[in-house]
């Protein structure tokens, strides 16, 4: 009879067992009750050891099952389970206060008991340790992008999300940080910091591990500016001995989910961080950018540039203008640059709406040599109808620099149209790096040995570095219009540092050409210190080639 009902009350166990999410919390008391009442137990309490290490210095891991309160710690029955994957677990079994302790045939079924509660603790451990492995990062101690993905759809479908604010953050010179500690001491520090701001999201909220120095932050809006402000600057000790500490800072695209753009999915919602977070890398002075309608069509614009660029240069849609180059001595023409414009579908696109985008991938390259390519044909054709030809500055990105072959791809495609060198000028922007300086100075080099000249463009713009001017061999320095004093200035400094520069460069042989000139008095000013080569609306805007063409023929700009 009672063999009876306790195989009933093991086969209930079992099918209430098997209904639990999670064998391992307190919720499992449900389904251990009847068994416990029946063979009088107070509390069972399980202590898993994950090493042998933490066994042999008794540091478990207790998981409290089932518990009365009324418990009786005399009467103990333990049983301890080896799991194949080298962990173990030991099983603590109490009676109930003031019973009689158990006898032989309670004792059997209390094994019995415990072992199957083994089979369903082992499988729940293995479910936590599988959604730990899907969900979490082993390294940073955090959650994955899985499951930011797999929270923001939740909330999407219990419409909260726009109680939210997502964030894609990147830390900020990290591999410096692990050039300056090493690599070890580099993921102590980002786990520390990863795990302050994951502090800071509160109960609601956390950080995920997107890859590399990348992750992810979902918080409640009201945490905004207090995770802003810890990713602006944290001070993160990385040495517990000593209190060495370091300042980590981030920067972050953060999107306000505030319903005004609708959220579908949470790839809406990654965009959204990504666009931002591009956004902010792009920017200088700010470390964070929010995400906006504006920014999301800006976006859209990009992208369409970059789909249709393969086409549209292949349907030679991109047209050369030129801009005169004038010399305040003679009034004539001394010289042009290239610029260029895009023809799409009748209108034309100025150069700051795609060059950009272009630039963040290699397209600007493929560009850039177009232009060149497209340069020489026209000076060749005005050579050959005995034209007064000038030579003719063609812009070159940056992103050119690390590119070994590009002397021998420049001096082919001037080659292969047959000008000769020295009506060809390339120009092109300051550098900030070592890397880049280096590359610089090879591909001047290159160039002055086969008598292309070259020009350092927009001089006086971001961080002008006398270093770039003094030790590299340019031949021109285009000053930027940013430092000709504008109509109205009142400040003196402008003046007195364009004149210094200008004296500079004629001192060190430098041809000096100031850009942007658009009024006579900047004119006169130039004059005044000397620079006799002026580009600016003051004398022509950049002109299509048949315009530009007539300047050619003896043209006088004095006015
Ligand atoms: P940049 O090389 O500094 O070119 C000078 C820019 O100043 C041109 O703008 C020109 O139209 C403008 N400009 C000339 N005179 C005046 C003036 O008096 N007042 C004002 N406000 N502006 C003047 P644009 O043509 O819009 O080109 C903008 C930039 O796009 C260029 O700046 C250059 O960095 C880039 N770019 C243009 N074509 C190419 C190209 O073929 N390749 C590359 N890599 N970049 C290019
Ligand atoms: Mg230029
Ligand atoms: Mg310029």
């Amino acid at each position: 009879m009672r063999e009876n009902s306790f195989r009933r009350i093991i086969q209930n166990f079992i099918m209430n067992m098997e209904s639990i999410q999670n064998t391992l919390t307190p919720e499992s008391s449900f389904a251990l009750t009847e068994p416990c009442v029946f063979l009088r137990i107070g509390m069972i309490r399980a202590d898993f050891f994950e090493t042998p290490r933490a066994y042999a210095m008794e540091n478990g891991q207790p998981y409290i099952l089932y518990n009365t309160g009324d418990v009786d710690e005399t009467n103990e029955f333990t049983m301890e389970k080896d799991t194949k994957v080298g962990t173990k677990v030991i099983y603590h079994v109490f009676g109930l206060i003031d019973e009689e302790p158990w006898t032989d045939e309670e004792m059997e079924r209390l094994d019995v008991l415990i072992k199957m509660l083994f089979v369903f603790n082992g499988r729940s451990r293995l479910m936590i340790a599988n959604y730990k492995l899907t969900f979490y990062d082993q390294d940073m101690q955090v959650f994955n992008l899985k499951y930011f993905f797999k929270t923001i759809a939740e909330l999407i479908a219990k419409n909260e999300i726009t109680q939210y604010t997502a964030m894609y953050i990147n830390l900020k010179r990290f591999s410096a940080v692990n050039l300056q500690l090493g690599k070890k001491i580099g993921n102590v520090v980002m786990r520390g910091f990863v795990k302050h701001i994951d502090m800071l999201t509160g109960d609601d909220g956390f950080v995920a591990r997107i890859g590399g120095d990348n992750f992810a932050v979902l918080c409640k809006q009201e945490l905004t500016d207090t995770i802003l402000e810890a990713l602006s600057g944290t001070a993160v000790t990385f040495d517990e001995k000593t209190g060495d500490r370091i300042l980590v800072s981030a920067c972050a695209g953060v999107y306000v989910i505030d319903g005004r753009l609708p959220v579908r999915s949470p790839d809406d919602v990654m965009d959204g961080i990504g666009i931002s977070i591009a956004a902010a890398k792009a920017r200088t002075k700010h470390d964070f950018a929010f995400f906006s309608e504006e920014m999301l069509e800006r976006n859209k614009q990009q992208l369409m540039v970059s789909s249709m660029f393969p086409n549209a240069l292949e349907n030679e849609e991109f047209l050369v203008y030129y801009q005169p180059k004038v010399s305040t001595e003679t009034y004539r023409i001394v010289g042009a640059e290239a610029l260029c414009r895009w023809n799409h579908e009748g209108k034309l696109i100025p150069p700051a709406e795609f060059i950009p985008v272009l630039e963040r991938g290699i397209d600007i390259c493929k560009l850039d040599f177009y232009m060149l390519d497209h340069v020489c044909r026209d000076i060749r054709r005005w050579l050959d109808e005995g034209k007064n030809v000038v030579k003719v500055s063609v812009n070159f990105s940056r992103r050119h620099l690390s590119d070994m072959d590009l002397l021998e791809h420049i001096v082919e495609i001037i080659d292969r149209n047959n000008v000769p060198h020295d009506f060809i000028e390339i120009e092109l922007t300051e550098t900030t790096t070592d890397v880049e300086f280096k590359d610089l100075r090879r591909v001047l080099s290159g160039l002055r040995d086969t008598g292309i000249s070259t020009s350092v463009d927009d001089f006086g713009v971001g961080y002008s570095s006398l270093t770039l001017i003094k030790d590299l061999p340019w031949d021109v320095m285009k000053i930027d219009r940013s430092l000709l004093p504008q109509e109205g200035d009142s400040d003196k400094k402008k003046s007195v540092m364009l004149k210094y520069v200008v004296g500079m460069a004629a001192e060190i042989g430098l041809q000096c050409v100031a850009e942007g000139v658009e009024t006579i008095e900047q004119e006169e000013l130039l004059k005044d210190y000397s620079c006799s080569i002026i580009q600016g609306f003051y004398f022509d805007k950049p002109l299509p080639v048949t315009e530009y063409e007539t300047r050619l023929d003896n043209y006088s700009y004095k006015k």
